[in-house]
């Protein structure tokens, strides 16, 4: 396991007292450097999308505090009992919407397109460094440290915890069965129908079996592909419409949940690249969680079963653009 250690900004108590309960907005001193006129105050972009005024409707940046940096060699050494290696890496931010109050659940599907369109060319752009094998987009709501709404893409040199387990999982199986997990349990849920919330042309949506959090929700492509930067234009699409269904579910059925999503994909360099990974999407929301047990046991205690979330996410109608 890799613990990252980050010391030029170090955030203490009082950073994280907004999330201790009652929740409260966190006040932000000054300008938001993610709202239009205040680019100055954030590093050159690496993309962008603007209309014909000059606006632009979404911008990426590098993350001027960022967990990993892109610079330097790493090496890894040995050093008293830890693996240490320097945190080579690129973090680029995606501002997702000009509008600093926008809520995906809310978001129009042309907007969120521009946002996968985002992912997919930064994706592109930065698999050309040999060094960077392992990609996540990672999304917290609201923002830990702006509520202006926003997403992380993480490019890091060894591959996680989390994913490596699952490419074991999915190798295992492969060896086994000859067949693909993820395409298996697609076809599964689609024929059993109590974990499905919602289903599109391209993708399923559904409450796995045997989810570790309340309302955990995996996002996943009908058609097997190990990697998200090859998604295609169709799918950037139906998934645009299938998102801000589901997030304008949980926010009518749990009053606007906190959240976080991850989007998993296959490692990208040759060596370790696998084509029988099947990229996905997950959703936690960060709501009673029983931490202290998880973190002192490794076990996870889920109190809603995945078939009930399913049931009652079903019930909430879409929002007037979701599917
Ligand atoms: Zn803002
Ligand atoms: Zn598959
Ligand atoms: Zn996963």
């Amino acid at each position: 396991m890799w613990v990252v250690v980050t010391t030029d900004h170090p955030k203490g108590p009082n950073d994280y007292l907004p999330f201790k309960p009652p929740y409260q907005l966190q006040r932000s001193e000054g300008p938001c450097p993610f709202c239009p006129g205040q680019e100055a105050m954030t590093p050159q972009e690496t993309f962008s999308m603007r209309g014909p005024d000059g606006r632009w409707s979404i911008r990426v940046i590098p993350n001027k505090f960022p967990i990993f940096h892109i610079e330097g060699e790493f090496d890894r050494r040995g050093e008293g009992m830890y693996d240490v290696m320097e945190a080579i890496g690129a973090h680029e931010i995606v501002i997702e919407t000009p509008d600093h109050e926008q809520n995906v659940a809310f978001m129009e599907p042309v907007q969120i397109q521009k946002i996968l369109q985002a992912y997919r060319e930064r994706m592109l752009d930065l698999t050309q460094d040999r060094r960077l094998e392992q990609f996540l987009i990672i999304k917290n709501y609201p923002g830990l440290f702006n509520r202006h709404p926003h997403s992380h893409i993480m490019a890091i040199p060894v591959i996680p915890r989390r994913i490596d387990e699952e490419i074991w999982g999915i190798l295992d199986y492969a060896e086994r069965k000859e067949r693909c997990i993820f395409c298996d349990i697609i076809k599964e849920e689609i024929s059993d129908r109590r974990r499905v919330i919602v289903e599109t042309t391209h993708f399923l949506i559904f409450a796995p079996f045997a989810s570790r959090y309340p309302f955990e929700t995996w996002i996943v492509p009908k058609a097997h592909c190990s990697d998200f930067h090859l998604i295609q234009e169709e799918e950037i699409v139906d998934l645009s419409l299938a998102l801000p269904t589901l997030f304008h579910k949980f926010y009518r059925l749990l009053s606007d949940p906190p959240y976080s999503l991850v989007v998993h994909t296959s490692p990208v360099q040759a060596r370790f690249h696998r084509q029988e990974y099947h990229w996905h999407i997950e959703t936690r929301l960060r709501i009673g969680l029983r931490e202290g047990f998880e973190w002192g046991t490794g076990f996870f205690v889920n109190p809603t079963p995945p078939e009930d979330a399913a049931a009652y996410l079903r019930q909430i109608g879409s929002s007037e653009f979701g599917v």
